[in-house]
């Protein structure tokens, strides 16, 4: 296994990168939505788009029958789009109907979709207007879930960029933690933070409009996940400061992240043991466990969900894979950097796609397991390449310690299941 120290050469990070401007497959934005109106109670998601972007929500979602849920689409009839209706009076009807029958939404985010920026539906007025006319029981804002030249990552980004400019001013030295995290997950990492005797930590999402998040020239923050760029970029104007950190995944990383805030904070090397070699003894040894049919074996990753970089850094530095390309759909050095920089130097970094070029690569290479979208795994595994949907890792608590060896026993069960087929077959 390798430690967390930056490979002498920069490792991946001075590694020439392959830009590809072609054909992509991806989800668009709105996919977000499914797990930020779990995290963000007193939130609600409406999306201004059409039926298509109503499927997308629901075939993602299930069917949810025993909440009421916290998110719908305000449809886009053919004469919205043909210009016939004022869409803007429609959409006034429908949110004053919405926040009528639910007097528990503090948050409302108008999403925009497809439908909506083909007709140029301006979002930003609207959300302008609405706040005029509820603030300030309810905080209406918007961003773009669209799928045009999107990934399905980029809705978090957007609506957590949405909230950055709202959000109260402090001189307060705080830190920030940045990225919807699982509740039971979070407050693992809050936990490890207070045994840091780190203190005043907020998280961005909060569970509720009243948590008192704050933002100003004190405000450090660390980001949990790798597709937060804009947010990142909205936080650094309004004077907060980033601490570049490799990603919690995995002992090693979660151990370089908790690292770089105990360096800002001036943690002591001797509390900072305390705090974590219990959890990273644990760590080690799950994923030891977990990673046992993963040692050897090559990995290929198409770009979908952008946490391809810090995952291609766990599987080879902790799991014993070896990575022949990690594709990532955009590649912000000030983010990724610390993950690259500790990855050795030998496989394909790519940005963005071309996805007939991407296949072939794939194809010749024959990898052990290839990381991608839903709409790849199909035909691949027809191929006879054993595949891992890149969603379920959005989907699945996968951050800090605990739920290490959960991190690696995602890649090797496709691993696992194969050998259990082929063996089958003899
Ligand atoms: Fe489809 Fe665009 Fe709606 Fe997403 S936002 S579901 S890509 S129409």
């Amino acid at each position: 296994m390798t430690g967390s120290a930056p490979l002498a050469g920069g490792g991946c990070r001075t590694a020439p990168v392959l830009k590809e401007r072609g054909q992509r497959e991806v989800f668009c934005g709105l996919t977000g939505i499914i797990w930020l109106h779990r995290k963000m109670q007193d939130a609600f998601f409406l999306v201004v788009g059409s039926r298509t972007c109503a499927h997308l929500l629901q075939s993602a979602a299930g069917v949810m029958i025993f909440a009421e849920p916290r998110f719908a689409t305000a449809i886009l009839e053919e004469g919205d789009l043909a210009g016939l209706n004022d869409a803007h009076d429609e959409l006034d009807r429908e949110v004053a109907r919405l926040l009528a029958r639910r007097p528990d939404i503090r948050q409302l985010f108008l999403v925009g979709s497809c439908p909506s920026e083909v007709i140029k539906l301006d979002l930003g007025r609207a959300a302008e207007r609405l706040t005029e006319a509820y603030a300030p029981k309810v905080r209406v804002l918007n961003y773009s879930g669209s799928g045009i030249e999107t990934t399905f990552t980029q809705g978090e980004d957007a609506c957590l960029a949405s909230m950055v400019p709202v959000l109260p001013a402090t001189d307060k030295r705080e830190l920030m933690v940045v990225g919807a995290l699982p509740d039971v997950v979070e407050d693992q990492m809050l936990g490890l933070l207070r045994d840091l005797s780190i203190k005043n930590v907020r998280c961005l999402p909060a569970r509720s409009i009243t948590s008192n998040v704050a933002v100003g020239p004190n405000t450090v923050f660390a980001l949990n996940q790798p597709f937060l760029g804009d947010t990142c970029g909205a936080l650094e104007r309004r004077g907060a400061r980033h601490i570049p950190a490799p990603f919690p995944f995995g002992e090693a990383g979660t151990t370089a992240w908790l690292r770089a805030i105990a360096d800002e904070f001036g943690v002591s090397d001797e509390r900072f043991a305390a705090a974590t070699d219990a959890p990273r003894a644990r760590a080690s040894r799950a994923i030891a466990q977990a990673s046992e049919h993963l040692q050897g074996k090559s990995v290929f990753f198409f770009p979908d969900s952008q946490l391809e970089i810090p995952l291609a850094r766990f599987l080879t530095n902790e799991c014993g894979m070896t990575a022949i390309e990690v594709g990532s759909p955009f590649i912000h050095d000030a983010i990724v950097g610390p993950d690259l920089e500790l990855m050795e130097a030998g496989p394909v970094i790519s940005e963005g796609q071309d996805v007939d070029l991407q296949l072939d690569r794939a194809r010749a290479a024959r990898p052990d397991l290839t990381v991608c979208g839903l709409g790849l795994a199909n035909p691949l595994e027809a191929e006879g390449l054993t595949t891992k949907w890149a969603i379920e890792l959005v989907f699945t608590p996968v951050h800090f310690y605990e739920q290490a060896g959960d991190l690696a026993g995602l890649f090797s069960r496709p691993l696992r299941r194969k050998g259990l087929i082929s063996g089958l077959d003899k």
